[in-house]
């Protein structure tokens, strides 16, 4: 057994089918009688509605979130929460939405309440992102951590399948490298398998058909189980690509991370034994070493891009990407040499499956 450190850190979840039916309890038990609704364009209309349900508890709507927080769209949520004199925020969206949430938390101290619609699992983390002149700034403050989460299966039926499809890969992404952080315990090693088994039951079905409610809250319990990983533990190689190619390349996140994923894992597993097997065993395959192949054939299976190419990258872009993600140190089971890392893009961006 090995040595560890554990501490509860969690929103309250109220987790199930029609969930939101309990918002404005949930509003009550904060203490809180004015909120101001957030959403992206997009989502407008559902935010609208909401607030207009919610009546006297709603103070306003703000919805112009948008990916990655630029610090202008969390400066004007802070006045417009100030001008209505909300006393809660509810996000009510993907994690660009919660991103807005979290920067507002940050500044203003108010409470969020988070709904979340996609399968980001940005909602069970304390971590926060605002960009500014161009660069998108990360930490982590236990201010920005929503103080309730309503998972409400129905609300991700909306979401359109390929959205779907990359955004249960992203979260699939956090146990697997959950899996081999150096700073797990065995509570988190637990969450980030069963999520992974969630996730990859979920998905197949989705594909064939997306309106299907038991596969839907199947999804979003994954989502939950891996956004809980994602929050408690340093990521590695696969997280610091992704951000590189989505904040200096404008890669789309969820789909950089479906693309990323087999390849990284390819390279890290070797060196994560224990990890690769509980992920083989989530998977339902016999060998560990078919965990990255297997990936990809799932992505490809459900219409996931499996190239970087596809999704913008330029072949000159590999380059530079690899020299960014080398300009920090960070824990990873294998360690990374440029060359090595260089290879993994070009494998990603050719869209070559790992072997
Ligand atoms: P997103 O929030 O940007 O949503 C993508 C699009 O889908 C948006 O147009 C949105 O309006 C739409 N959408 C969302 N849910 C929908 C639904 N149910 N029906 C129809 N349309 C819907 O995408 P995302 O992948 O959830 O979030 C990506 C962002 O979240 C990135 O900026 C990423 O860095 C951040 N993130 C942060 C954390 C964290 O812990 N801080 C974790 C994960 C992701």
């Amino acid at each position: 057994m090995m040595d560890f450190i554990y501490q509860a850190q969690s929103p309250r979840v109220v987790f199930g089918r029609g969930a939101l039916q309990h918002l404005e309890r949930e509003i009550d038990a904060l203490g809180a009688r004015r909120a101001l609704v957030l959403s992206t364009p997009p989502q407008a209309t559902a935010a609208h509605a909401l607030a207009e349900r919610l009546g006297e508890r709603a103070a306003g709507v703000f919805s112009k979130a948008v990916m990655h927080v630029p610090i202008e769209s969390a400066q004007a949520a802070r006045e417009v929460a100030r001008q209505c004199q909300a006393d809660c925020a509810i996000a009510l969206g993907g994690g660009s939405t919660i991103g807005l949430g979290k920067a507002l938390a940050l500044t203003s101290g108010l409470p969020i309440v988070a709904i979340p619609t996609t399968y980001a699992g940005s909602e069970m983390t304390p971590i926060y992102g605002i960009t500014e002149a161009g660069l998108k700034k990360t930490g982590r403050d236990p201010r920005v951590l929503p103080r309730t989460v309503l998972y409400d299966p129905l609300l991700s039926s909306t979401l359109p399948v390929g959205l779907s499809v990359c955004s249960g890969l992203n979260a699939i992404a956090h146990a697997a490298e959950g899996l081999y952080a150096s700073d797990s315990n065995p509570i988190l090693d637990l969450m980030a398998e069963d999520g992974v088994r969630a996730l990859v039951q979920a998905l197949p079905v989705l594909h064939q058909q997306p309106q299907q409610a038991e596969a839907r809250a199947q999804a979003l319990y994954g989502a939950w189980l891996c956004g809980s990983v994602l929050g408690q533990v340093s990521m590695a190689l696969h997280h610091k690509l992704c951000h590189t190619l989505g904040g200096s390349f404008n890669l789309p996140h969820a789909e950089t991370h479906s693309v990323v994923l087999p390849h990284a894992l390819a390279f890290n597993l070797g060196h994560a034994p224990v990890a690769a097997q509980r992920l083989a065993r989530a998977m339902g395959i016999g060998s560990p070493a078919n965990v990255p192949g297997a990936l990809w054939d799932l992505a490809r299976d459900l219409g996931a891009p499996t190239s970087l190419r596809e999704l913008g990258l330029s072949a000159e872009d590999v380059d530079t990407a690899s020299a960014l993600a080398m300009t920090q140190q960070y824990p990873n089971p294998r360690p990374l040499t440029h060359r090595a890392v260089r290879h993994l893009l070009q494998q990603a961006h050719e869209g070559i499956r790992p072997s």
